[in-house]
């Protein structure tokens, strides 16, 4: 057998070229199991995972509780359509609702969600019913990513993700991401919603000033805008808190999930409160796949371990561990983030150090030129930053050492 099932690294790459559209680019590696925070690649050689599928593996790869609920959830009713619902449908909207907000009974709003297969479509839902509003112009932040889907692109301000495919749906501004001025300068009595990232993951994981959500909540109160928040990479315990957004006090409107929420089983949703949780209707908006069954059922086993882990802790003292060591460098000039969402700031090109660490066994991503990212399994062992921490310095000297 030399043909289908050839095993070599080369070969492989030549048929993901030829089968594959090349959306993504050539794969930096051919991965063929996980456990943990550690994978392995097609030769055999081990990784620790420090990007976790670009936050969303909060529970590492493999995690027996995942495993179990997916198999025992499919192998007793997988999908069913959006004619029926089940269970788990409903305990984990639930669950999402009591989570972002703890407190119910008084003072509590209503919420309710729709469904989604990720998080560029809970973003696609969420604009969907910004319209609903009567309005339809939307302030969003420069340096945005809300996915890649035509209306998601409209709130996402890279350049060379949206000028292939103008006309965009339109009436967007965009304003400095944390200018809270410019954010009051841009929003109108015509303004629908304020769309915002509580922290800009694909930027390299950059933190507004502190006070900036809850000055954005003020502004879109003054006109009876919503304000949406962006949660597909932030939230689910990415950053030590269920949600990026609690400590800044600021209550939203509309908040999309996704990217951690199923820990690798594809599921997002759209959140509305308040009089949002109404906007859309029977008819508005539909998706074939959306909150099935097994899907349901991997958030909630997510969400389960996180508490019975105590994975939200874990984040957070990991996440300090990690930033500490990663900052002793010399080359390092800032550490940004939240938790297990960290962005590094480093004179030295992060294209190489990507690289090098792929050499040395460690999957970090390159987010911008001078920003590392990383977004590791919140199970991420002290083992693996330890062994992490300790090839930092080497790493760098690495890439540094690169053509
Ligand atoms: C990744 C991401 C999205 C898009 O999610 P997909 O599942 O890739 O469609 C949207 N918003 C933010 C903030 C993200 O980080």
């Amino acid at each position: 057998m030399t043909t289908a099932s050839s095993t070599s690294s080369e070969s492989s790459q030549e048929r993901y070229q030829h089968a594959l559209m090349n959306t993504f680019g050539a794969p930096k590696l051919i991965l063929t199991r996980g456990q943990g925070a550690r994978v392995w690649d097609e030769d055999g050689k081990e990784y620790v995972d420090l990007l976790g599928g670009i936050a969303v593996n909060a529970l590492g790869h493999g995690h027996p509780a995942l495993v179990k609920a997916v198999a025992e959830q499919l192998s007793t009713l997988g999908h069913i359509s959006n004619f029926f619902a089940s269970g788990p449908q409903i305990q984990l909207a639930e669950k999402l609702i009591s989570l972002l907000q703890p407190a119910s009974g008084v003072g509590s709003r209503p919420a309710k969600v729709f469904f989604t297969n990720s998080g560029t479509e809970a973003n696609e839902a969420a604009f969907k019913l910004t319209r609903r509003t009567g309005r339809t112009h939307l302030v969003a932040m420069k340096s945005s990513f809300h996915g890649r889907t035509m209306g998601a692109l409209a709130l996402t301000s890279k350049e060379a993700y949206r000028a292939p495919f103008e006309p965009l749906p339109g009436d967007v501004t965009f304003v400095e991401y944390g200018d809270a001025a410019a954010l009051a300068a841009a929003v109108t009595d015509e303004t629908a919603a304020i769309v915002v990232e509580p922290l800009q993951g694909e930027a390299g994981v950059v933190v507004p000033p502190a006070d900036f959500l809850a000055k954005a909540r003020a502004i879109a109160d003054e006109h009876g805008a919503l304000l949406w928040l962006d949660e597909v990479q932030t939230g689910m315990g990415r950053t030590g808190a269920w949600f990026a957004h609690t400590a800044s006090g600021a209550t939203p409107d509309i908040v999309t999930l996704a990217k951690g929420l199923g820990g690798g089983f594809p599921i997002g949703a759209c959140i509305g409160l308040g009089d949002a949780a109404d906007l859309l209707q029977r008819g508005n908006h539909g998706s074939t796949f959306a909150g099935n069954p097994p899907a349901c059922a991997a958030a909630l086993a997510v969400i389960a371990t996180i508490e019975t882990e105590g994975l939200l802790e874990r984040a957070t003292m990991v996440g300090e561990k990690l930033r500490d060591g990663l900052a002793a460098d010399p080359r390092v000039t800032a550490v940004t983030g939240e938790g297990l969402l960290i962005g590094v700031v480093t004179t030295v090109d992060t294209a190489k150090i990507a690289a090098a660490a792929l050499a040395q066994g460690f999957i970090v991503n390159n987010a911008t030129p001078d920003r590392i990212r990383l977004a590791p399994p919140l199970v991420l062992t002290d083992e693996d930053v330890a062994a992490f921490l300790a090839a930092w310095p080497t790493i760098l000297d690495a890439a540094e050492a690169l053509a």
